[in-house]
């Protein structure tokens, strides 16, 4: 048993009830799919940014609005679009991401009237030209945010805002080194539940949360799950508490991960630039860890390889969520990689929510005692 945290405890009731939760912040609301969208502009204006995340209900009216290749989170965001789940929002915004994500855009532009829409042409690759392009277009969309919501955003707004999202990543990093080295043990399942929240919750609420439970769980010096199987998780948009808990029901354990809005969405701060804050944001944006939509597969792929290294992980559980393109190119890629380090890897494929227990179990149980023999 790990020792509880009380913090910890706070994250797991609020991922169990998100909802809840968002109904009780107390700022206008602004959603976005994916860790592309720069939350700092929206802070910046005074908003919350909530990154929309796939839910449990049944896919209702999105599947008759889209064909049926589409995967099933890009069905289950446009579901709840149109049924009203997400109607609190004071409007979505977009970015250049997948053809699925692009669709949904779309669609959803067609189908709202006049609430709050932005799309970012994103460029794929980071030069100079792109950087600038990118940074002009971020104007653009605090332009378009000023001017929709009589609102003003000035540098020293942006600039606030980027301290307080800057703050935020370097504090999940730490916990990130902290899981790595071992001085903090935390479940697959918890450790999911925690880093998810970051790009939902309120950042400053969120980081405050995220050192209390550093220092309650530094302190125990209780952590019997030391010895499980170690593990990274690789995929795109794999956010299913049930998966992880089917994980740690084999006895393996996610140190690290190489997830969208996992490891990937906080790696690389704003650093100031000479050319102003827009400026800024574009350059850290165009020069994240990237997402298998972007280009430059290695940068990916070596740097799941060091943290694999660093954390020490027996092999790496890879999620492919079915019609997911970009993923399904580059996992062979990947897993070629991979092995060649000498890290075993599994791919599995599904859905975000997982439907078959069994069958996931069966194949990880199976991956955790071939890894497990060399502990
Ligand atoms: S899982 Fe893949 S295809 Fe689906 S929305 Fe995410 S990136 Fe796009």
């Amino acid at each position: 048993m790990i020792k509880e945290s009380e913090a910890l405890n706070e994250f797991r009731t609020i991922r169990k009830n998100l909802p809840e939760y968002l109904k009780k912040i107390n700022k206008p609301v602004m959603g976005y799919f994916e860790t592309y969208v720069p939350e700092e502009i929206i802070y910046a204006a005074g908003m919350h940014p909530l990154r929309i995340s796939p839910n449990n209900r049944q896919i209702a009216v999105g599947g008759s609005k889209i064909e049926s290749f589409a995967c099933s989170v890009s069905i289950n965001f446009l579901d709840q679009l149109l049924n009203g789940t997400l109607a609190f929002l004071k409007g979505v915004i977009f970015s250049r991401y997948c053809d699925s994500l692009r669709a949904i855009a779309d669609i959803w532009q067609e189908n709202t009237d006049d609430s709050f829409y932005h799309f970012i042409p994103y460029p794929t690759i980071s030069t100079k030209e792109s950087i600038n392009f990118l940074s002009d277009e971020l104007k653009k969309l605090a332009d378009h945010i000023s001017n929709y919501f009589n609102i003003k955003i000035n540098d020293a707004m942006l600039t606030e805002a980027i301290r307080i999202s800057n703050k935020k990543r370097l504090t999940v990093l730490k916990f990130y080194d902290l899981i790595k080295n071992g001085k903090i043990a935390i479940n697959s399942a918890d450790f999911f539940s925690v880093i998810s929240l970051a790009t939902i919750m309120d950042s400053g609420e969120y980081t405050q949360k995220l050192e209390q439970l550093m220092k309650q769980m530094e302190l125990t010096g209780d952590r019997p799950i030391e010895n499980s199987i170690k593990v990274a998780i690789s995929g795109i948009m794999l956010e299913s508490t049930q998966f992880f808990e089917i994980v740690d029901k084999t006895g393996m354990r996610m140190v690290t991960d190489d997830l969208m809005f996992g490891s990937r969405a906080f790696k690389g701060l704003v650093i100031k630039t000479k050319e102003g804050p827009y400026h800024a944001i574009s350059k850290r944006y165009l020069s994240k860890i990237p997402c298998s939509v972007k280009g430059n597969i290695d940068l990916r792929i070596d740097e799941l390889i060091k943290d694999c290294k660093e954390a020490d992980v027996k092999g790496v559980i890879f999620y492919l969520v079915t019609f997911c393109d970009s993923e399904e190119c580059e996992f062979p890629i990947l897993r070629k990689r991979l092995q060649a380090e000498g890290i075993p890897v599994i791919g599995l494929e599904g859905g975000y929510r997982v439907n078959s227990e069994g069958q996931f179990l069966t194949r990880l149980e199976a991956f955790a005692e071939q890894i497990g023999e060399e502990l």
